[in-house]
């Protein structure tokens, strides 16, 4: 179902445009800011299958969504990906979308690169916090470093334009900062810094890894000439150019400075449930309405009565308490 229909809006008036769609709550790696060594993940069975995600995706098209970033977990894991690809990018080239775009670890990425770019893909944003081999695998639990840089190269080589995403980890990224910003840069590349948010318990503590943004983009200031960018890639990132490499770096502050009163976006997990606030646990299960009609009707009515409960802002508070506590859900549930 993709006829148009009233866009869709939140309570708040605020347009829905971008919806993050978690394609697989699973991964290949074990990130120790994302989730536990012995993650349990959501059975098998609650997983929607391809036409699933796809009815859900239409349903959000029909309603206005312009953008759709494909999310997890890792989902390059997920073997049926280029099916629900290519059933976007027929969206795509009806002008009903103007962007799918994928989060990833990059550890998939040179077996995918291509299928992604043949599917209408043209941006991919790499989760990469380190350029230390022995960080990388620490951090990660077991990433090898050379396999995401390697991914990187053939996204690339695809004509992808990437974005590096880097959590602002303690203790990592003040010494990180420079060679990730160097290595972004020189190949054209977008940096974004990310604040540790405290979403499920990883058995490694919130405290110990988080540092404001807003602090280290002052110490940055000191010694990198940033200035002010119009540059948007229809996120909550907000950023500057960086004089000495002419590159752009990004800023994503959930925790020190709060970007909910322009929130243009929901996300729906694999398992077919629509959150309208990553930093809420409620949502709505979409699955009894995406069963009960081919006209779409009964997924689009509770689509919208979900929209106009959809809070103001996340509820993430810096602050010992707060970090120590956070939302039980873990953010490869819904993937960012
Ligand atoms: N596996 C893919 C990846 O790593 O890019 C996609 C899913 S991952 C959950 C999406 C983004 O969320 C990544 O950039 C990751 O670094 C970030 N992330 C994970 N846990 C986080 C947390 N607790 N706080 C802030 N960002 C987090
Ligand atoms: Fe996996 Fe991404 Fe979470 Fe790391 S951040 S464990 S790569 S889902």
């Amino acid at each position: 179902m993709t006829s148009p229909l009233q866009p869709l809006v939140d309570g708040f008036g605020r347009p829905v445009t971008y919806l993050r769609l978690s394609v697989t709550d699973r991964c290949d790696l074990r990130c120790t800011y994302c989730m536990p060594e012995q993650m349990r993940f959501a059975p098998g069975r609650d997983r929607l299958d391809v036409a699933g995600l796809y009815g859900i995706a239409g349903a959000f098209i029909a309603g206005g969504v312009r953008k759709i970033r494909l999310t997890g977990g890792e989902p390059l894991v997920r073997k049926d990906l280029p099916a629900l690809l290519e059933r976007l990018s027929d969206n795509l080239s009806r002008g009903e979308l103007d962007e799918v775009t994928v989060s990833s670890n990059g550890s998939q990425l040179s077996r995918m690169a291509r299928t992604l770019a043949r599917h209408g893909v043209r941006r991919v944003n790499v989760s990469l916090d380190t350029l230390d081999p022995d960080q990388y695998r620490e951090i990660t639990r077991g990433g090898v470093l050379a396999d995401v840089l390697e991914g990187i190269e053939a996204a690339l080589a695809e004509g992808l334009r990437i974005r590096i995403n880097t959590v602002a980890l303690l203790g990592v990224v003040e010494d990180q900062f420079e060679p990730l910003l160097r290595y972004a840069h020189g190949r054209g590349m977008a940096l974004a810094l990310i604040e540790t948010m405290p979403l499920g318990d990883t058995g490694v503590s919130r405290i110990g890894q988080y540092l404001s943004l807003t602090a280290f983009r002052r110490e940055l200031e000191q010694r990198w000439t940033l200035s002010a960018s119009t540059a948007k890639s229809g996120g909550p990132a907000s950023y500057v150019t960086v004089g000495e490499t002419g590159g752009l770096l990004g800023f994503i502050t959930p925790l020190s400075c709060n970007f909910c009163a322009s929130c243009n976006r929901v996300r729906v997990g694999s398992d077919g449930r629509l959150f309208t606030c990553m930093g809420h646990e409620g949502s709505v299960d979409l699955r009894p309405a995406l069963a009960a009609g081919a006209d779409g009707s009964a997924l689009d009515g509770l689509i919208r009565e979900a929209l106009r409960r959809k809070p103001e802002r996340h509820g993430f508070e810096v602050g010992k308490a707060a970090l120590a506590g956070g939302i039980v859900r873990h953010m490869s549930v819904l993937g960012g």
